[in-house]
Formats: structure tokens, sequence, C-alpha cells
């Protein structure tokens, strides 16, 4: 029988996305939950160490590594590398690379439309968190994962991050407990997850809701400015789906992109070569004609 949650938050997509994760419904409570400690457990150190740990797992390895390198292979740099920043990522807890990189995939397919796993359509919470709790069965799972991440399945290095996913994380959190104590276990953990988890949904809600677009990309996403800044870059999310396998999300000067800016410096040391970046002429071909006030002011 359906509980009172699954009532609520019934998926759109019911016959993908057919069960109720209690597990993660536990897991986000717990982590939520863990950053109240913070009233007890708060040290400088702790807080600084989480702001590096958040731009290393966080910035690097999911920014850089799951959506610019993975998911869109907008730039190519050694193996070595692409594997050093896969784990990167999978310290933020936001799934496995293959299972990350799968539904991303799905979201640009089909986005805001009916197949894409957290269509903005159906409403900010749904696009925001709520899609996170539903889980598609183990059999769809491995459709989805065979259609959308063959290139990922096919390496043993991410069948083996897939498989051990979850030790990464037990592992994490014993080595901040065993040097830093809880003040290191709940900034490093719970504070960096509860901002990475929002950072990056705010990107799939946000960004698919306010701001402004340069570009028809025949979707909802829009160019978010505060989400560009929390979430290094990925905010620009109007220019990342009209070319979506850019290295570059801030096409305007104005438009911050830490992660540009990183994948550049990877460049300037040799770890990173073939940056794709659309011609102006592309891009002028996709640009939206002015708003009809500012086509008035410039006539
Ligand atoms: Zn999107
Ligand atoms: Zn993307």
């Amino acid at each position: 029988m359906a509980t009172l949650a699954q009532l609520a938050f019934a998926p759109p997509d019911a016959t993908e996305r057919d069960k109720f994760s209690i597990f993660r419904v536990v897991f986000f409570l717990i982590v939520h939950g863990g950053v109240i400690a913070v009233f007890w457990h708060t040290r400088w150190w702790a807080i600084a160490l989480c702001a590096v740990l958040h731009s290393v797992f966080g910035g690097i390895g999911i920014c850089v590594g799951y959506h610019r390198l993975l998911t869109h292979r907008s730039f190519k740099c050694p193996k070595y590398v692409e594997y050093i920043l896969a784990f990167l990522g999978i310290l933020s807890v936001q799934g496995d690379p293959i299972e990350w990189v799968a539904l991303h995939r799905k979201h640009h397919q089909h986005s805001d439309a009916e197949g894409d796993p957290h269509s903005a359509r159906e409403g900010f919470w749904w696009s925001h968190m709520i899609w996170v709790l539903w889980i598609p069965s183990r059999k769809k799972w491995d459709q989805i994962s065979k259609r959308y991440a063959p290139d990922l399945l096919k390496d043993p290095f991410y069948r083996f991050l897939a498989r051990t996913n979850y030790l990464w994380t037990g592992l994490a959190a014993l080595v901040m407990f065993t040097f830093g104590g809880w003040p290191l276990l709940i900034w490093g953990m719970c504070v960096r997850l509860v901002l990475s988890y929002h950072i990056t949904w705010l990107v799939n809600s946000a960004s698919h809701t306010f701001g402004y677009k340069n570009f028809d990309s025949k979707d909802l996403s829009t160019n978010c400015w505060w989400v560009a800044l929390l979430a290094y870059g990925e905010g620009w999310h109007n220019n990342h789906h009209a070319f979506p396998t850019s290295a570059r999300h801030g096409m305007k000067p104005w438009e911050i992109d830490f992660s540009y800016y990183f994948i550049k410096l990877l460049k300037a040391v040799g770890l990173a070569w073939d940056l794709y970046v659309p011609s102006a002429e592309k891009m002028a071909a996709a640009l939206l004609p002015p708003e009809p006030q500012e086509a008035e002011e410039t006539a």
C-alpha cells in the first residue's frame, strides 16, 4: 500500500521511477540533522576545511569531473587525471559516476519534457530534491545506464566505483572523525554535503526557473548569477543547455565560471587539451533576439 509520502510526492514519470527510497530519506535526514550539531561542535579550522573540501570534492570533483568531463567530454586529459577527478566526485556522495552521468545525459536529452529525471515543469521542489527520493527498479536502472552511460559501464574503474560507492563515504567520515573529531565530522561531512546537495540541486531547480536566457535552448533553462557563483559556474545553465559540450559555461565577460578557469589551469600545466568552446559564429546564430524594450533603445 502506498505510504502518505508516496502519495504526496508521486513522481511524474511513475513508469520509470517506481520505487520510493526510504533509505535515501533516512540518509538525507541524518545528514541534514547533523548540521544542527554545529551549535556544539564549531571550530574555525573546521569551517575552513569544510570550504576547501567543498571546492575540491564539489567544484573539481562534480562540476569539472562528473559534469564537464565525464558527462559531456568537453575536454581531454590523461586517463589518470580523469580517474582522480572522478574519485574526488564520488566523495561528494551524489552517486557513483555511472549513475550521475546517465541521469544527467537523460536530463539533457529530455530537458523539461517527459523522460527528464528532474523536469522543472513538475514544480520547483520536484526538480530541486523530491526527484532524488524516487529511484527506478533494478531492471529499469540497468536499461537506463546501458543506454545513457555505455562508455563508463565498459570501464572497470567505474564499475568498481559503482560497487564500492558507499565504502568511500564511510571511509571519508572515519578519516575525518579520526583526525578532526566531531568538529571535522560535522563540518567536513554534514555541512559540506548539505551545501553540496542544495547547490547542485539549485542548478536543476533555480537555473530552470529564475534568471535570464542568452540562447534559444528549447527548454526552461536559465542563467542564474547567484547559482553560478555558488556552483562554480554551473548556474550559467541556459548557456550550458544551448552548448552542452562546451567546457566554458560563462559565455559573457561578466559570467564568472570557476570550473572553466580550473580547466584552463589544467591546460596551462599540460594536463588538459582540446577544450571545446563554440565559435563566435555558432553562438551568434543561437542568440535570442533582444527583449522588445532593449530593441527599442538600440533602434
Ligand atoms: Zn538543466
Ligand atoms: Zn550538463
